[in-house]
């Protein structure tokens, strides 16, 4: 049996891959098992924002391997500390709780505000409510996805657990309304990328800033996708001259190259964990820090915003040029091009042609290119591109 088929026939069915076997990746690019180049639009769901194997971060994961992985929370790390620092000050909030994956460090962020409700705003124990969006993704956990409004992602996996609201995202109004005085905070993407790439109306995010702040409630942005410049800023919420509360970091904190996420808020909310309240055995690893820290040092030195921004926009209007799509929504390299109809067959002829791309809720085209690519072979993918959907 070949790869393909040992892992159809020993894994799970939890996974519906196009059917390329990627061996080897290089920036912008991958390649398969036969040798043919692929520019890579999907970057890993956003979390190979600095592109494949970028050469400084491979060196710093290297030159930590040679010292040591894994000490766990009990012993301190000479990694962890200047990791911790570095996402915070590009952050803006002074405490950094480290985790693996994005589903933790949304469930981080959940317990948080939990515990934030009750002891700092006096909500009854185990009564907070927390505010979500219909459309929302924040991971796959038995929790998470109690307040999922995607069927698929909760057939079956009850019973839920409790203390979520749903509210349509983008109506501001309706927030409002679901507002009581056990609500602890409010959780949304700033963009919903697993959602179709949702970008919510102007303003929006403002004045549910605004209202979080009226009421005092928390809010937290689930910046896992949007964040670490994919929207043409460091976090998708500076479009709006914002401040969250807290944020959820993950994807491309590990720079492709491990599971590295965070949560990041200030004293006042950080503070409600105690020692032994929260952790995980991987989480803040001197590996995983090391590589996060190199992660965030190339967003900044190669001004991977700044060229999201630009190249976003103009892969943007050509997308908006073209007949086929309905609709193009998005924000810097974060794009999600709206087919009339089916869009995997769409992906399948992108993949034919050397652009991999993925499909997401059935008739959208995600188009996420890692942020280093060049316009040059943006201009190749949309050559295709047109040909494919013109
Ligand atoms: C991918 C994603 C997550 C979950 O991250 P995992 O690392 O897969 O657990 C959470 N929130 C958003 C917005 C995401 O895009």
């Amino acid at each position: 049996m070949n790869a393909v088929e040992l892992a159809e026939r020993f894994g799970a069915r939890n996974y519906h891959p196009l059917p390329v076997t990627l061996v080897r990746g290089e920036g912008a690019f991958v390649w398969d098992d036969a040798g043919t180049r692929y520019l890579d639009m999907l970057s890993a769901y956003s979390a190979v924002n600095q592109g494949h194997l970028h050469p400084r971060i491979v060196a710093a994961a290297k030159s930590q391997l040679d010292r040591i992985t894994l000490t766990s929370r009990a012993f301190h790390n000479d990694q962890l500390g200047a990791f911790l620092e570095r996402l915070a000050t590009l952050s803006g909030f002074s405490r950094v709780l480290p985790m693996n994956t994005g589903a933790e460090a949304v469930e981080t962020a959940l317990k948080a505000a939990r515990k934030w409700a009750h002891v700092v705003k006096g909500v009854p124990v185990d009564q907070a409510e927390i505010l979500v969006a219909e459309g929302n993704f924040h991971g796959r956990t038995t929790t998470i996805v109690s307040f999922s409004t995607e069927e698929q992602y909760r057939f079956g996996f009850g019973p839920f657990t409790p203390g979520f609201g749903v509210v349509p995202y983008g109506d501001i109004a309706a927030l409002e309304a679901a507002i009581t005085p056990r609500t602890a905070a409010v959780l949304l993407e700033p963009i919903q990328g697993e959602g179709g790439v949702i970008v919510p109306p102007p303003g929006y995010l403002a004045r549910v800033r605004e209202l979080c702040t009226k009421h005092r409630v928390l809010l937290i942005l689930d910046e896992i996708q949007t964040g670490l410049c994919r929207t043409g800023r460091t976090w998708a919420f500076e479009h709006e001259g914002i401040r969250p509360d807290a944020i959820c970091v993950g994807k491309a904190l590990g720079g492709g190259l491990y599971p590295v996420s965070a949560f990041c808020a200030d004293d006042e909310l950080m503070g409600v964990f105690a020692p032994g309240d929260h952790g995980s055995t991987f989480g803040g690893n001197p590996l995983g820090a090391a590589i996060g820290l190199a992660a965030l040092d190339v967003l900044v030195d190669e001004r991977l915003a700044e060229r999201a921004a630009e190249n976003g926009a103009w892969l943007m209007d050509r997308l908006r040029s073209l007949r086929t799509p309905v609709e193009v929504r998005g924000r810097g390299l974060l794009i999600g091009v709206q087919l009339p109809g089916a869009a995997r067959p769409v992906c399948e002829a992108l993949m034919a042609r050397g652009i991999l791309a993925k499909d997401t809720h059935g008739t959208v085209v995600r188009f996420a290119p890692p942020l280093v690519v060049d316009r040059a072979a943006l201009e190749q993918a949309m050559t295709v591109i047109a040909e494919v959907m013109p």
